[in-house]
């Protein structure tokens, strides 16, 4: 497509950029599952593919499209999330200090606080939806990423990335933003000075709860790039051709789940902010959150498919509540198709900052009515 400079992500995503497999004119390209691939006779690899754990044709298709939608120089799928993740994170090296919100998710702070140190990180955790915070914790030389997730799970807070941005690079730090929750849709954190960008494309890029992969995006290909681009290829976190083909399939409709769901949330969090047994309801979407008047400035098009609510009996109303649905899905993730309820702190254990009240909603593409019927004859 590259006589079609204007046409819209959306155009670009639903065609997977147009590509096509050339011998058969197949509209839908092959999976590529090849391990090795053939040196030339002059021992050369002019095709650029030489072995199956750096060098794929079909995960470099999911990584183009990838790159379109982030507006990206280049981007890498891996494994999972937490791979892609902590790929980032082991491309620092030791003694570098990070600063990474409280708020996020739980896996990877947990990774963070626990586990980072004994690779020779030095980790601070602040509320970095405060900007005096993030101020005071940026170590001008010494920290070199800033580590941000915006709509932050399972709160969904709001951190202003380019106010983040403009601290972290007067310091000579970078920034990474997890932008699983707001999908390139809604956010394209490079566009506000992100340098990195990370997905748990298990969740919205792939769309339909049957991949684990996940994705990373940089602003430039520069050479720390090109570290966390090493760390994949010899710790072998690549993604596997099927699932990459599966994540292509997905992020064929991204536009249009993305949508319906973040339309129906904000639906949902606008009817049950009336309801009686409801004390919050926490969804930037909401004149009344304190992220909302930021949220409107990053996000375009939707506030996203991500809410939560709290209760007012409290964590067994909560679980009983979670235990009463019918239509939504008593699961943990987020992002897919089906709706999904959970009681969040449950899974999240001791430490973390999710109230025992609350109950994490992910709105898939189901109609709205049926949701909402469903939710309150659970919550009555
Ligand atoms: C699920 C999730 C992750 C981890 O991704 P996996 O694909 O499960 O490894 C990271 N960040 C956010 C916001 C997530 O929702």
């Amino acid at each position: 497509m590259t006589d079609a400079p204007n046409w819209s992500r959306r155009t670009l995503v639903a065609q997977a950029l147009g590509h096509i497999d050339e011998p058969s004119r197949a509209v839908v390209p092959p999976i590529h599952i090849a391990t090795t691939y053939i040196r030339d006779p002059d021992n050369e690899y002019r095709s650029g593919n030489i072995y199956g754990r750096p060098d794929n044709a079909t995960i470099r298709e999911a990584e183009a499209i990838i790159a379109t939608l982030e507006g990206a120089a280049a981007a890498m799928v891996l494994g999972s999330g937490m791979s892609a993740a902590t790929a980032v994170f082991l491309a620092l090296k030791p003694g570098d200090h990070v600063v990474a919100s409280s708020v996020m998710y739980w896996a990877l702070r947990n990774w963070l606080v626990k586990d980072a140190a004994d690779w020779g990180l030095r980790v601070e955790i602040v509320d970095t939806t405060d900007l005096d915070a993030v101020r005071a914790a940026v170590k001008p030389g010494q920290t070199k990423l800033v580590w941000l997730e915006t709509p932050s799970n399972p709160l969904w807070t709001i951190t202003d990335i380019r106010a983040v941005a403009d601290i972290a690079h007067a310091a000579g730090a970078r920034v990474a933003v997890d932008s699983t929750g707001a999908s390139p849709i809604l956010t394209r954190p490079l566009e506000f000075g992100a340098d990195i960008v990370m997905h748990s494309a298990t969740k919205y890029l792939n769309g339909h709860s049957d991949v684990i992969a996940g994705a990373l995006a940089t602003a430039k290909a520069d050479d720390f790039w090109a570290r966390i681009k090493r760390v994949r290829a010899t710790l072998g976190q690549i993604l596997g051709p099927f699932e990459a083909f599966l994540l292509i399939r997905g992020m064929r409709t991204l536009d249009l789940r993305v949508r319906a769901a973040s339309a129906s949330a904000l639906e949902l969090a606008t009817r049950l902010s009336n309801h009686a047994a409801i004390a919050h309801v926490l969804y930037p979407g909401l004149p009344t959150h304190p992220g909302h008047d930021l949220a409107r400035r990053q996000m375009q098009g939707g506030f996203g498919g991500m809410l939560s609510i709290r209760l007012r009996a409290g964590e067994v109303a909560a679980i009983h509540a979670a235990a009463g649905v019918k239509l939504w899905k008593r699961a943990t993730s987020l992002g897919g198709v089906e709706s999904l309820v959970e009681h969040r702190a449950s899974i999240e254990g001791p430490g973390s900052p999710c109230p025992t009240d609350l109950l994490r909603l992910s709105t898939g593409i189901e109609d709205v009515e049926d949701l909402y019927g469903d939710l309150i004859q659970a919550i009555k």
